[in-house]
């Protein structure tokens, strides 16, 4: 393992190279490399596939990130398994000290770690900036740890017969992210594993990779040993390397419905504790009663967000009754007002997709939808960003009079395509969203508590709002879906997540008087 000369996130560095147009995919020059983080250092991967992170702005590759091969993931392994030890001795207390430095380090760098989220990723600063606050929170909820692995205690639960359980770390731990939430995803799932004692391995996206080794950097600063968090970049080849390595004894993954499914499968048959977040389709209803200005303002941010590419984005909604027409008519108004430009521009609301291929990826979906007799409402395809020519943007698209059947509703899009489809009452709406396959979030815009209580109860989705658009759960209660959103028994963050990244110990224990008697060969009865 050689060291990579450590330049990699320097802006103006970066921003030179990329003017010579450093674009290789095969040979990558080590200055704009993004390390890999093993044993506390950045060092380069000994394989030799490369791949290009873009501006989604301006379409320039900024940096190359190697690719891992097993090689590399067994010595990210090698390192987490001789750090275990020593971290699972350290007490619950200390690790979350070195976890509160660490929250400290992250809100002081938080601007920077969003303008390489904004950069990487395309979404608007300070969109970024509120991601890696979420991230932070599940920090604050890590730190508490010594409070939530107290375990149970009961007395006399016989004769003399005390019991208590223990809740022990189960070694090295890995996590495996998705491109849009390139800080908070990791986030759910490093700072928990930690606090439980685990050592980590993180294989984040490769498409925007910088702001999880800028973290593991700011770990170490924290106090955080060498090994205990390490990162591997790469695709499914550091993936099935992670899944079938003997030595890693959990895996958490967020990302698309197909590889969480792969992921599940591969790892639980490889004997290893996993939860596999999936893909979304998540549905908004609205009622006639609701507040429709205030309902289609909440509409516009949670579909169009960050272009549409969040997991609890609505990209469907379905009117009721006489909401359709006035709902429609100011979604397209509002819509049409948003400003869209680099994420890194002030005042923006929108910026780009992430890759030319995603951005191709949404077109096909949008050409589809008209072939297939939906009414397009606003048509994002025309957008042009003036400077940005290269950028990956695409504007605000709105489709009403959507059916079940077709591909635009059907597909996670995941892109700035909001879809409209109406029913008659709550009744139809409920079974409709029930019906999806997906089951991340939902919403409900109403002004009848009854409606919304009913709404609660029968929809099958794991995060429901009620008023509310995007219902991500506070780090103190834990974040997942339901059906083909998420595998696996345990969602992630809150006791969910100490659940998930602990296993537990029963012990029974007697200390009987020097008279007492013998209990003898009968099964005792505890009485
Ligand atoms: P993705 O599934 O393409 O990639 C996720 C991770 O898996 C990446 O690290 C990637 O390198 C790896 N990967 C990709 N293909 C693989 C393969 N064939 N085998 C093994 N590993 C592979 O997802 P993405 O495009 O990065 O992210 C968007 C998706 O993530 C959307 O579907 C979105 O809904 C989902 N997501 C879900 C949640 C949630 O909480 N449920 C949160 C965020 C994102």
């Amino acid at each position: 393992m050689s060291p990579v000369v450590d330049l990699w996130r320097l802006p103006g560095y970066i921003r030179a190279m990329s003017t010579l147009g450093v674009a290789s995919t095969t040979t990558a020059p080590s200055t704009v490399r993004v390390p890999l983080w093993i044993d506390g250092k950045t060092v380069a991967s000994t394989g030799r596939r490369f791949g290009e992170v873009t501006n989604a702005a301006t379409g320039q590759v900024v940096r190359t990130v190697p690719f891992a091969n097993a090689d590399d993931v067994d010595n990210a392994v090698k390192a987490a398994v001789a750090a275990f030890p020593a971290w699972r001795a350290t007490t619950p207390l200390r690790r979350a000290r070195i976890l509160a430095r660490f929250r400290e380090l992250m809100e002081l760098h938080q601007k920077e770690i969003a303008a390489l989220i904004s950069e990487e990723h395309g979404k608007v600063f300070l969109d970024a900036v509120g991601s890696v606050q979420r991230g932070i929170e599940v920090v604050e909820f890590a730190v508490g740890a010594p409070h939530l692995l107290k375990g149970e205690h009961a007395e006399s639960v016989g004769r003399e017969v005390d019991a208590h359980s223990r809740l022990q770390p189960l070694g090295v731990c890995a996590g495996i992210t998705p491109f849009n939430f390139p800080a908070m995803v990791p986030m759910w799932m490093f700072p928990m594993a930690l606090a439980c004692g685990n050592t980590f391995i993180l294989k984040p996206s490769e498409k925007d990779p910088s702001a999880s080794v800028r973290m593991a950097e700011l770990l170490k600063e924290a106090g955080l040993p060498d090994g205990v968090l390490n990162i591997v970049h790469g695709d499914k080849e550091a993936v099935d390397a992670i899944l079938s390595h003997p030595d890693i004894k959990a895996v958490s993954f967020v990302g698309s419905t197909p590889v969480a499914k792969y992921i599940y499968a591969t790892a639980a048959a490889n004997g290893k504790r996993v939860q596999a977040l999936g893909g979304a389709k998540n549905h908004a209803v609205v009622l006639p009663d609701a507040d429709l200005d205030f309902a289609a303002e909440a509409l516009i941010g949670a579909g169009y967000g960050s272009a549409g590419e969040r997991c609890m984005a609505i990209s469907a909604v379905v009117a009721v009754g006489d909401a359709a027409e006035p709902l429609v008519a100011m979604l397209a108004e509002k819509a049409g007002r948003l400003k869209i430009g680099p994420g890194t521009a002030e005042g923006m609301d929108m910026g780009p997709l992430v890759t030319a291929a995603h951005l191709d990826k949404v077109r096909g979906y949008i050409d589809a939808g008209v072939r297939q007799g939906a009414r397009l409402v606003v048509d994002g395809r025309g957008l042009a960003v003036a400077g940005h020519e290269r950028g990956f943007f695409l504007g605000p698209t709105l489709f009403d009079h959507v059916t079940p059947e077709m591909t635009i509703y059907k597909d996670e899009i995941f892109g700035p395509v909001l879809v409209v489809l109406r029913a008659e009452t709550l009744d139809e709406a409920i079974a409709l969203v029930n019906r999806n396959p997906y089951g991340n979030g939902t919403a409900l815009f109403t002004s009848s508590g009854g409606a919304a209580r009913r709404f609660e109860d029968e929809i099958e989705v794991g995060m429901v709002g009620i008023n509310v658009p995007i219902p991500v759960p506070m780090a103190f209660f834990s974040f997942g879906g339901w059906k083909q959103s998420l595998f696996g028994d345990l969602h992630v963050h809150g006791m969910e997540g100490i659940c998930f990244y602990t296993r537990t110990k029963a012990i029974t224990s007697r200390w009987p008087r020097r008279d007492a008697a013998s209990s003898g060969l009968v099964m005792p009865t505890l009485g």
